[in-house]
């Protein structure tokens, strides 16, 4: 039905492909789902190897194991795109019950009533359908963000979809639509396509290992190890950028410092397990209080800062008492048993034209200020209400729940 010709080039593309996933996945093994793309690639030479030597063997036996590759190929690319984006890998009861009735069907249409249109037919809905379940799979998150996922998914796609109109294609030849020679072409297309489909995926894996391992960089360089938030150089670059967002747009901009009070406390008492463990919790904490757009970063030991884009001194402030009820009213829980964490807080906001490190030290001597006054208590500067420390409206906490728990922490600390 197509040119041997572009059979033999497609193998050794196929081949060629094989290797060339299988070295790269021999150094980035860490990469989940790398290794079952470079075994769906291994299936589909030994397809196009079967394709090549049909002739040689029974029609059905030949049958039955190129349906059988077509599926492995299609089936571990859809495993490996799964295991890539973090899906679990439960589920090779339905795929065994799919390849063995697509393999049954096969060796019916090939011994008791041949018909290798619907052979075709059949094996090109399996992997159609396959190829598309890759793409939905891999669109996952912002294109920004995750470029080759979506240039994977539209390779896939592609191909997914152009298999699922092959066997239709075919038809309209068989109905008379084409002559001889129009034939020949479409088949030639239909291998054409297959080549390009074959080249371009394994490059699409290659990027989809290659933004994985720039995404892992770049976290590595911006983030916190230990509590996953910007590192402090991340957080002043963002500082820079929202800086320049507020003079453009000229929108307010807050700032809070945050210290940890008496944290030395904590890792001389219970260990300096211990006093990361409350870090992270501080995070944990931290993060629900505080709305997308803010920016949170550890910029010393046990010194978070939080940016508030868009937000007046009032509301920051606002945020910033919610912020520290929160922390006094969840202690810490682990083997030692319960740890009160209270925090100190200095909140500012940036004056236009000023450098960053002057709202920095504002808010830093605010903190300071809140310390000298007790700790576990929010100081904002520029003074709200000529008595320095900060008054929370009547509404300003959510829940009065957390407003008692809040003073009852205060009096431990
Ligand atoms: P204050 O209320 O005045 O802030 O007292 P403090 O004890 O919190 O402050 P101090 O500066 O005396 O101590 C900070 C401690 O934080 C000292 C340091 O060992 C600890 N620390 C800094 N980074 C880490 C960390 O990553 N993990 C742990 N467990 N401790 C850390
Ligand atoms: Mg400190
Ligand atoms: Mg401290």
């Amino acid at each position: 039905m197509h040119s041997p010709t572009l059979l033999i080039l497609a193998t050794i593309l196929m081949g060629i492909m094989t290797m060339m996933l299988m070295a790269a996945w021999r150094f980035n093994r860490q990469i989940a789902g790398f290794g079952l793309w470079a075994s769906s690639y291994f299936f589909g030479t030994l397809f196009c190897v079967s394709l090549l030597v049909r002739t040689a063997t029974p029609e059905v036996w030949s049958v039955i194991t190129a349906q059988s590759l077509l599926f492995l190929m299609a089936y571990l690319n859809l495993r490996g795109t799964r295991a890539y984006v973090g899906l679990p890998q439960s589920w090779p009861g339905y795929a065994a019950l799919a390849a063995l009735l697509l393999i049954a069907a096969s060796a019916y249409f090939t011994a008791i009533q041949p018909d290798p249109g619907m052979r075709f037919a059949l094996s090109s809905l399996m992997a159609g359908v396959i190829f598309l379940l890759c793409a939905k799979t891999v669109a996952k998150g912002k294109v920004q963000e995750y470029p080759a996922r979506y240039l994977y998914a539209m390779a896939c796609g592609c191909h997914g979809a152009f298999l699922l109109i092959r066997p239709w294609l075919f038809s309209l030849g068989k109905s008379g639509l084409f002559d001889a020679a129009q034939a020949i072409a479409v088949s030639q297309f239909v291998m054409v396509e297959s080549i390009a489909a074959i080249v371009l995926m394994a490059f699409g894996i290659v990027m989809l290992a290659n933004e994985q391992v720039t995404l892992e960089l770049r976290a590595i360089a911006e983030r916190d190890p230990l509590t996953g938030v910007f590192n402090r150089r991340s957080f002043l670059t963002l500082l820079d950028k929202s800086i320049s967002h507020s003079d453009r747009m000229a929108s307010p901009l807050s700032i809070m410092l945050i210290d940890l009070d008496h944290f030395k406390k904590i890792n001389d008492t219970w260990g300096h397990k211990s006093g990361d463990e409350a870090l992270r919790h501080f995070v944990a904490v931290a993060v629900p209080c505080i709305r997308n757009g803010d920016i949170i970063g550890r910029v010393g030991g046990e010194e978070f800062a939080i940016l508030l884009p868009d937000t007046d001194i009032t509301k920051a402030a606002t945020v910033a008492e919610r912020l520290r009820c929160e922390v006094a009213a969840r202690p810490v829980k682990n083997e030692h048993g319960s740890i009160t964490l209270t925090v100190s807080i200095g909140v500012t906001h940036y004056r236009k034209d000023e450098a960053p490190e002057v709202t920095l030290h504002r808010a830093d001597n605010a903190m300071y200020t809140a310390k000298d006054k007790g700790r576990n208590q929010v100081e904002v500067t520029p003074d709200l209400n000529n008595t320095g420390q900060f008054e929370p409206p009547e509404n300003a906490i959510e829940s009065d729940q957390q407003g008692e728990a809040c003073e009852a922490k205060s009096a431990v600390a």
